[in-house]
């Protein structure tokens, strides 16, 4: 509970209403290693519905999750081949177009590197022979997918979606409340990403989602004004041990197996797509700003990017703010 806590503190802050008449219902709880905050605005909500919504959302946890031996990605990475379900196959399927989207900058067979650094416990890097050999271990071309057989061609790889599945379980989400008959007023933050869905009110106001500033955690970098979109943030300043001035951080570099060591403090992705906003916030931040920002002009279609950078400049791409 205690990752809840400083998690909750790094969050994205959404800065509250100041409309007095917009009666909303929030509801916070602990799932995908992180804060998940929930709120429905100007509605009337019924706590059974947000506990079926609750409910919904942590469903996906016996899917993706690497450490819980319950899950079915622990049971595929044991197993190396196997029927996997719709749900895992598509998430994997969606996941490996983003590795091939960002030539491997972002990359789901890092497994066996994120575990090597395990960041959030070690105190000394590991060995260049430890992680020269957790590297050898990776490669999404040795993810081979017939129909719903997933199998993993190479011995002591692992797949690890956890840097996608929460954008991935945000879509998810958006899906099922439309099912619902429900497309605005709700806003999910799970960790670092802020799905906005819709309009904040029927008076067509906007949600206001702050980036934090990662110098100082107690103020706002900037703030966005964001309808029906999605906010995806990596930094380094979350989860890290410092080790003779250096830190090491949860953001793999996938051609060293080692934390990206590059002038980028923090990458803010903002795209209609969760999933994609998940992929590519950790992409940019290991492609660096010039390859992020040729991606971002040149290959794809609605996204903006906010570079925080080490020198204190902070590098808005293909985004205005008002
Ligand atoms: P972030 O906000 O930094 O994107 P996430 O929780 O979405 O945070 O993803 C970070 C996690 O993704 C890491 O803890 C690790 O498990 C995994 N990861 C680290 N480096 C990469 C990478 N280059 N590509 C894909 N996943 C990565
Ligand atoms: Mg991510």
């Amino acid at each position: 509970m205690k990752k809840a806590l400083v998690f909750l503190l790094i969050a994205a802050i959404i800065l509250s209403s100041a409309c007095a008449n917009s009666d909303k219902k929030s509801v916070s709880f602990f799932a995908y290693d992180t804060t998940v905050s929930l709120t429905f605005y100007g509605k009337r909500v019924k706590d059974a519905f947000l506990n079926e919504c609750i409910d919904y959302i942590k469903s996906f946890e016996t899917h993706f999750s690497m450490t819980d031996e319950d899950s079915e990605l622990y049971k595929l990475n044991k197993e190396r081949s196997m029927e996997v379900s719709d749900t895992l196959l598509e998430c994997i399927k969606s996941a490996l177009s983003y590795c091939e989207l960002t030539n491997g900058a972002f990359d789901i067979t890092l497994g066996t590197v994120n575990r090597l650094w395990n960041v959030t416990e070690r105190k000394l890097p590991p060995t260049q022979a430890e992680i020269d050999e957790a590297r050898q271990n990776t490669g999404h071309e040795y993810i081979e997918i017939t129909d719903n057989r997933v199998t993993i061609q190479k011995e002591g790889l692992k797949i690890d979606l956890s840097g996608f599945a929460k954008g991935y379980v945000a879509d998810k989400f958006r899906e099922y409340l439309k099912e619902k008959g429900i497309d605005s007023g709700v806003l999910l933050v799970m960790g670092g990403a802020v799905t906005c869905i819709g309009r904040k009110s029927a008076t067509e106001e906007n949600f206001k989602v702050g980036i934090v500033n990662p110098y100082d955690k107690s103020n706002l970098l900037t703030t966005l004004d964001i309808s029906n979109s999605n906010v995806s943030t990596s930094g380094t300043s979350e989860r890290y041990f410092e080790y003779e001035g250096v830190r090491y951080h949860h953001i793999m570099n996938p051609h060293t197996g080692a934390p990206v060591q590059n002038d980028i403090e923090q990458v803010t992705v903002i795209c209609y797509d969760a999933a994609m906003g998940d992929a590519l916030s950790t992409a940019f931040f290991v492609m660096g700003l010039n390859k992020a920002r040729a991606l971002i002009e040149n290959e794809l279609e609605g996204v903006g990017a906010v570079f925080a950078m080490k020198n204190g400049e902070i590098i808005y791409v293909n985004y205005v703010v008002d």
